[in-house]
């Protein structure tokens, strides 16, 4: 029997959910920053007004004022440079990440949430998406390749092999390496 393998694609929960995440905290965060920057403006025009009616220490408000003005703009300067490099970063990394499996593929799956990629499968490649980790492995009777569920709860049970009908325990079963581009599927 061959078929498609379904591409494994359980790694990339977690790559799509921080970078929503991330993305969400550094917005957050900018807002945050702008909203207090607005503190030593104020601060400042208040200082001006101030040393136009407050003759006692006008020089002391004047300079305060003056301070409180460049440290507004130095915040809001550094937050607009900052901020869209930050998010440029992200996009890059996610934009590296977020890829399909499929070697022979590697697009970029876009803004798609990872929930609907198990559905919909990759739009370019039409590869079928699965979380459901798999492990490629030898019959120690017939040697013929098996694919299985990589569960972690397989080691203490036995497996029948569909070619040979012979049963053996897991652990007997030998690991082989999970070739991607191999698309010959032997259901267990
Ligand atoms: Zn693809
Ligand atoms: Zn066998």
């Amino acid at each position: 029997m061959s078929a498609y393998r379904k591409a494994y694609i359980g790694h990339l929960k977690d790559v799509y959910e921080n970078y929503r995440r991330e993305v969400l905290d550094l917005q957050v965060k900018d807002g945050k920053i702008r909203t207090l920057s607005l503190l030593p403006g104020i601060l400042s025009l208040f200082a001006f007004l101030a040393a136009f009616y407050i003759a006692d220490g006008r020089i002391l408000l004047l300079i305060s004022a003056i301070v409180l003005l460049v440290a507004f703009i130095a915040i809001r300067y550094v937050q607009a440079v900052r901020f869209p490099r930050q998010m440029q970063d992200l996009q890059d990394c996610f934009r590296e990440q977020y890829v399909c499996p499929n070697p022979n593929c590697r697009h970029f799956l876009g803004q798609t949430p990872y929930r609907e990629l198990l559905f919909g499968g990759c739009p370019y490649c039409r590869r079928e998406f699965t979380d459901v980790a798999l492990a490629r492995v030898m019959c120690p009777s017939c040697h013929t390749a098996l694919i299985v569920k990589d569960d972690p709860s397989n080691i203490g049970k036995s497996l029948t092999c569909p070619a040979c009908h012979k049963r053996d325990k897991y652990t007997n079963f030998r690991i082989l390496p999970l070739d991607e581009t191999d698309d010959t599927e032997l259901d267990t």
